[in-house]
């Protein structure tokens, strides 16, 4: 199917500082983002999912704290953001108020999109927030966040949020409409690109050198987030974020580069759990579990008989059916320990016996993948 943003039926939008907030003054351009929040009640009264990556914590928050425009330092970036970030949650909360829409805010650093742990429960909060209708608002947790568990730009936190999601449309709204084979700032011949179906090494070349000072928020990382987008089954497209309503713009046909990705999210995910990973343990099942597995059900801790192996939650692990062979695997809720605990028993003691209300799925099915599955 042709991606679109009609055909889509999750989106991320990512928003870049230079759209919301005043470069020099750092004031929140409210007009633009009352035509932003019109655009997405349109996706939303279509039945999509929107999801909104949005800087502008920093250039917003600097400006109430008197910090100067110039290089500021890691602790004082904190320090803005900590401050911009109430603003900007709030100025969403209002836009899409005025649409019956609710906001929720999402702040990650670049753990938590890791394949463990964390990443099961962004994923079923975030899940758990679309399905309540609400549109989650999401930037980096540039307050805790050290260099080392920082992404530093939100073209692949938006790209990592995608993949996280399961989304088959990532919107970069931009200052620039697209990639050109040369800086079209310098060379205003230069050549538009339509379509990039692989990121090849001459599509590189065109983003520029990772070294230069635009590099951040540049075409370099947009390519990176594509990269990682299409490998999820994720299309991508770069558009001109600065005019009133740029979603609409973009289904009337605004010029703008799409990546397309060959795969479906569904069907990535998938081969990510089923190959990527190495198992860690296994879950021992039984036959009723398996026929249930078999109807598209989850992993309940009753059909578990034995946990062989040593794993953490978030882990992958083989499901095998009880007297026979591997069947499947997925990504487990529980460590190896807590499963040891709870198999053989009804999800509503989990509580009792751990301490903790844990999930009540041992393998949620979004995180399982039988054998009989695989393929294209
Ligand atoms: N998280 C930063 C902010 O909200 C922006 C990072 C970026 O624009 O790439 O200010």
């Amino acid at each position: 199917m042709q991606p679109s943003l009609a055909n889509a039926t999750r989106t991320v939008v990512k928003i870049g500082s230079a759209l919301l907030a005043d470069p020099e003054t750092g004031a929140l351009n409210e007009a633009w983002l009352d035509g932003l929040a019109r655009d997405v009640a349109s996706l939303r009264g279509r039945g999509k999912d929107v999801l909104i990556v949005s800087s502008g914590a920093i250039a917003i928050g600097r400006r109430h704290l008197g910090l100067p425009q110039d290089a500021l330092k890691l602790e004082e970036m904190q320090a803005a953001a900590a401050c911009g970030q109430i603003r900007l949650a709030h100025a969403y909360q209002s836009a899409l108020a005025r649409h019956g829409i609710g906001v929720a805010q999402i702040l990650l650093t670049h753990e938590d999109t890791e394949a463990r742990r964390r990443y099961l429960n962004a994923r079923s909060t975030i899940n758990t927030l679309l399905s309540l209708g609400t549109v989650p608002v999401i930037n980096e947790n540039d307050t805790v966040a050290t260099n080392e568990i920082r992404f530093g730009d939100n073209d692949r936190l938006a790209a990592r949020v995608a993949v996280m999601m399961s989304a088959d449309l990532l919107v970069l709204l931009s200052d620039v409409d697209g990639l050109y084979e040369n800086d079209p700032r310098h060379d205003a011949d230069a050549r538009w690109i339509p379509t990039v179906e692989r990121i090849t090494p001459q599509i590189e070349a065109m983003a520029g050198d990772i070294g230069t000072p635009s590099a951040a928020g540049g075409m370099v990382t947009k390519i990176a987030a594509a990269k990682h987008a299409m490998a999820a089954g994720c299309h991508m497209v770069i558009a001109e974020g600065a005019v009133e309503r740029p979603l609409t713009a973009l289904e009337g046909g605004a010029r703008s580069t799409w990546f397309v990705s060959t795969a479906t999210p569904r069907a990535a995910r998938k081969s990510w759990i089923a190959s990527a990973l190495e198992p860690r343990g296994t879950l021992v099942i039984d036959d009723g579990a398996w026929r249930a597995l078999l109807k598209g059900r989850s992993l309940l801790p009753a059909g578990v008989k034995a946990v062989e192996g040593t794993f953490e939650r978030g882990d992958a692990v083989a499901i095998r059916v009880e007297h026979g062979r591997e069947a499947g695997r997925g990504l487990v809720a529980y460590s190896a320990a807590d499963a040891r605990r709870i198999v053989g028993h009804k999800s509503r003691e989990i509580e009792r016996i751990l301490g903790y209300r844990g999930r009540a799925e041992m393998i949620h099915r979004d995180d399982l993948v039988l054998d009989e599955e695989q393929g294209p």
